[in-house]
């Protein structure tokens, strides 16, 4: 099959997934309000991978079907082509505003670096290895859309998931011929409503005891798969919008967040990855090191995403001339900090990338790390910032039908701005509200805080990580230095 057109993403997507939002089931995301939006949106994206001026950076030649597959598919072997699969990354992010942080990039790029690695997952007890490898041999022949989850729900995080009093979390109940029967619960789902596959894998530390090993798996399932349910929160949409010009993030990126529940679903053998494994859950990202893979695919989304902020700032400025003042520059510079700050570390990890597993072409760890911890502050940063540029005039913009309404004189007068007509700064106003005030912003923030993980425990990774001998020696050598000299 290799790349998938939109048309038939769409299309796949009626296959009886079972999804529930606002107290009801969703009978079709791609006809649904709530949905058909972002539905829409990941239907452009791939359908840029068959766009004549596209293909050739979006895509590469199948190593086994010799197909057109996705890039984000691809093992690196070189830094030339670790570059390019970043470039094309940065495709798909610049087509969302870096709005989309799950787009199916992610995932892939993810799942691929498992691959690599795939001998990690052992082949003693079943031929896991050869599962991790055949599925992604399948996802990237198929252009395979995956959502996943890494976390059990939030019941008490002061027990272990196997000493919790509360039955929720997601466990093994049985094994079959067939495979492995899963009950429970998981979250976050991000993309289920738009994915084929569910990829549930392991995050948080597990006990290396036989009471643990029910929640030591990884597995992937369809995301139709008898007994397998998603409930959604409520969308971000703006359902009495009168155009997609009133919240133009809102209506289009909506990407969905869920829960699963998995209500005795069967996952067959050759789609599980870890059974019964803590030890290998809590060893899994170091043993295959894939963190600065996955890594690279999401700091090129927060340059995306600075690089969208800080041009929607300039024009906001431009705007009404605020830009001849001091302080506005002061928080334009800061915008320009943030984006080349992002483009710094992505290219540093570019220039220092050295083999990792497999011989695949790893980018360096730590710009990495650096700017995956700094940008969720940045990010909030740059919402406030256009707060701040904006100020009343985000709140004192109309919709964009009133361009057209019985008011539309009016409008047209007293809408202006010294360097924009009325239909400009109004499109542009609504366009950095739903940037930087709407709930669909207030989403991205908390997603940005998020998303890779709680911030708290990845910044005692990090220190953990990091090589800090060689700095204190540095410092003792000083001082002991200084002791020999301090009576010469
Ligand atoms: C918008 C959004 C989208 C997401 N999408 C996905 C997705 O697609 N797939 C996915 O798998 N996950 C996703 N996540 C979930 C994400 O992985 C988690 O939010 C993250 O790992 C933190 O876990 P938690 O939310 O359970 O927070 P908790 O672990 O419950 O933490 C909440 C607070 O309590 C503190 N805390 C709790 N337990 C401990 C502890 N043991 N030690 C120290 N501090 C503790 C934390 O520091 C934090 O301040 C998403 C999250 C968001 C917000």
């Amino acid at each position: 099959m290799g790349i998938r057109t939109g048309g038939e993403l769409l299309r796949s997507l009626r296959d009886g997934r079972r999804l529930f939002i606002d107290g009801e089931q969703v009978a079709d995301v791609t006809a649904d309000a709530r949905f058909r939006g972002a539905a829409r949106s990941l239907a452009e994206l791939y359908d840029m991978q068959h766009d004549a001026a596209l293909i050739d950076r979006m895509t590469f030649v199948s190593p086994t079907s010799g197909e057109r597959v996705g890039l984000s598919f691809i093992e690196p072997r070189s830094v030339d082509e670790l570059i390019r699969r970043r470039e094309m990354v940065k495709v798909w992010m610049d087509a969302t505003c870096g709005m989309f942080g799950r787009s199916p990039d992610f995932m892939n790029i993810f799942f691929t670096g498992f691959a690599s690695a795939a001998d990690a997952f052992g082949n003693k007890e079943r031929p896991f290895a050869e599962n991790v490898r055949a599925y992604h041999t399948y996802i990237r022949e198929n252009d395979v859309c995956m959502t996943h989850t890494l976390v059990n729900p939030q019941v008490d995080r002061s027990r272990p998931v196997e000493k919790q009093v509360k039955d929720v979390a997601a466990k093994i109940v049985k094994e079959t011929d067939a495979g492995i029967i899963i009950r429970g619960a998981r979250m976050v789902s991000t993309l289920c409503a738009y994915a084929h596959d569910l990829l549930v894998l392991p995050s948080t530390y597990l006990a290396n005891s036989k009471e643990a090993e029910p929640y030591a798996f990884g597995f992937s399932v369809a995301v139709n798969a008898p007994g397998l349910r998603f409930i959604c929160r409520p969308s971000v949409i703006h359902q009495n919008a009168a155009s997609v010009m009133d919240y133009p993030l809102s209506a289009r990126f909506d990407e969905t967040d869920a829960m699963v529940i998995f209500e005795d679903v069967l996952v067959p053998w050759e789609r599980v990855f870890i059974h019964r494994d803590p030890q290998l859950c809590n060893s899994l990202y170091n043993r295959t090191g894939i963190m600065p893979q996955i890594m690279h695919q999401f700091a090129t989304k927060n340059l995306a995403k600075a690089e969208f902020m800080m041009g929607l700032a300039f024009a906001i400025a431009k705007s009404t001339n605020i830009d001849q003042h001091l302080h506005v520059q002061g928080m334009l510079a800061e915008l320009i900090q943030y984006t080349e700050f992002s483009r710094s570390c992505l290219r540093a990890s570019e220039a220092d990338a050295a083999p990792g597993p497999s011989a695949v072409t790893t980018p360096a760890a730590m710009p990495l790390w650096t700017v995956r911890m700094m940008f969720p502050k940045m990010f909030v940063r740059m919402c406030e910032i256009i707060q701040l540029l904006g100020a009343g005039g985000l709140v004192a913009v109309p919709s964009y039908a009133e361009l057209d309404g019985p008011a539309a004189g009016d409008v047209t007068t007293y809408f202006q701005a010294a360097n924009a007509d009325a239909a400009t700064r109004i499109k542009l106003f609504r366009l950095a509200f739903d940037a930087a005030v709407s709930s669909f912003s207030g989403r991205q923030q908390l997603y940005e805080r998020y998303y890779s993980g709680d911030p708290a425990r990845l910044a005692a990774t990090l220190y953990g990580l990091y090589g800090r001998d060689a700095y204190i020696d540095r410092v003792i050598a000083m001082l002991e230095a200084l002791e020999a000299r301090r009576d010469a």
